[in-house]
């Protein structure tokens, strides 16, 4: 065939004979007749190494290719069986794509980058593969790149974390690396075992190399890393301190509101639509309402208050001087981790006598886990192990399980926020 030179580069295909190419008219799709170059033929498919041919398998198959132009095209091929002493019988490999795919190798790479950047319905419709393809592609791309690379060589300073999707009835254990800010490794689960899959993973000698550890000041975590990396400093992650606080400023929340509940229960109850002029007042209906729309505005940083927010603070300062503490204590905490060292170590302490004669009881358990962690709170301002790294990869990682949500397996989701938030990212075909 004339042009083979120009048809492989078409098709991004190396180590291939193109025999002849044909349009299939009916289906609107270009056929592209192949096999591979002598030497890349009779390869096991798992491992590549030449082995005897067994048999012809199932005949000719199909692997989608990249479009040309506004056409689908494929490329066809015999799948011949090799026979492999480790492998057994399986499909001989082929050099325009991954074993057992059913798309070429740049087609797969086109939808890994694709899916990093982004929609799903750009990637469905602009491909033309449902999602569930998507997932599996994503997967096999993210296994061969896992294969070829050490993503926890030369870790130092590691941050562990735990986040849930599938509305919180599923865990994903991650772990990034501070010093490159990608993330190296995630499994589903949170679990000690969950954990221990990691440290094993990395084994004693780069066990030995690690630091620091930033985790979210869980035990069976905490134990797991001192019994592994036992010279490691050992951080408590300021996002999961900040937000003990404020889900402890929750609880008071949400005890005024049931309070003001419970008196709007004892008000005469009032119809539907604009009270009348002469109504009489409810002001534990309005109060209990008041109360559930100031979540937000107790739970943000005050700088990014909005004017309305910053006016439903200080009506609780005015009215609820309790609720306000409790405000107080949660910013308070926060501001702690924006101090330098020293500043941040007395203002720890008072921190903790203040919470502790706060009478709230839940700042004052608050205080209780402060006081047990405050080694490991003060390490992390003194070693500036950020909580911006964790925090920003956490939104991230989330976005990404509301993307994944449709993939059939865990897999595809790890594999996607590995190739999106990892130091592999996925490469465009033909631009080296
Ligand atoms: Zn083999």
């Amino acid at each position: 065939m004339r042009d083979v030179s120009l048809w492989r580069a078409l098709l991004g295909v190396e180590k291939t004979v193109i025999e002849r190419v044909e349009f299939d008219e009916d289906a609107e799709l270009l056929v592209a007749h192949v096999r591979p170059t002598a030497r890349a033929r009779s390869r096991c498919g798992v491992c590549g190494r030449r082995r005897p041919g067994y048999d012809p398998g199932e005949g000719r198959r199909r692997w989608r290719s990249l479009d040309l132009g506004t056409m689908r095209a494929v490329l066809e091929a015999d799948a011949p069986r090799v026979r492999c002493p480790q492998h057994g019988v399986v499909v001989a490999s082929v050099p325009w794509a991954r074993h057992d795919a059913g798309h070429t190798y740049a087609f797969d790479e086109t939808v890994a980058w694709l899916t990093t950047q982004s929609s799903k319905s750009t990637v469905t419709e602009l491909m033309r593969i449902a999602w569930r393809t998507v997932g599996s592609i994503i997967t096999r791309v993210w296994d061969d790149v896992d294969a070829h690379c050490d993503r926890l060589a030369g870790l130092r300073r590691i941050g562990i974390d735990e986040i849930s999707y599938k509305k919180g009835h599923k865990y994903l254990m991650v772990v990034v690396d501070h010093d490159t800010r990608a993330l190296v490794w995630a499994a589903p689960g949170r679990s000690s075992a969950t954990v221990r899959e990691f440290f094993d993973l990395l084994g004693p000698e780069r066990c030995a190399q690690i630091t620091h550890v930033s985790a979210d000041g869980a035990d069976f975590i905490d134990s797991i890393v001192a019994a592994t990396c036992p010279d490691a400093v050992r951080v408590a992650d300021p996002f999961h301190v900040v937000k003990w606080a404020t889900e402890a400023l929750d609880e008071v929340r949400r005890g005024a509101w049931n309070d003001a509940r419970a008196l709007a229960r004892a008000e005469p109850k009032r119809g539907r639509g604009r009270p009348p002029a002469d109504a009489p007042p409810r002001p534990g209906g309005e109060r209990a309402r008041a109360l559930k729309g100031a979540r937000y505005s107790l739970w943000k940083n005050p700088e990014n208050l909005s004017e309305n927010q910053r006016i439903k603070l200080a009506w609780i300062a005015a009215t609820d001087p309790r609720l306000y503490r409790a405000y107080l204590l949660k910013e308070g905490l926060r501001l702690i981790f924006t101090m330098p060292y020293a500043a941040a170590v007395e203002a720890l302490q008072r921190w903790i006598s203040w919470a502790r004669r706060c009478r709230i009881p839940s700042f004052v358990k608050l205080q209780k886990s402060i006081v047990k962690h405050r080694a490991r709170i003060l390490a992390a301002i003194e070693h500036n192990l950020s909580n911006a790294l964790i925090e920003s990869t956490n939104t991230k990682i989330r976005l990404i399980t509301r993307m994944a949500f449709g993939f059939k397996s865990p897999e595809a989701l790890i594999a996607l926020a590995l190739l999106s938030l990892g130091g592999h990212r996925p490469v465009l075909p033909g631009r080296k």
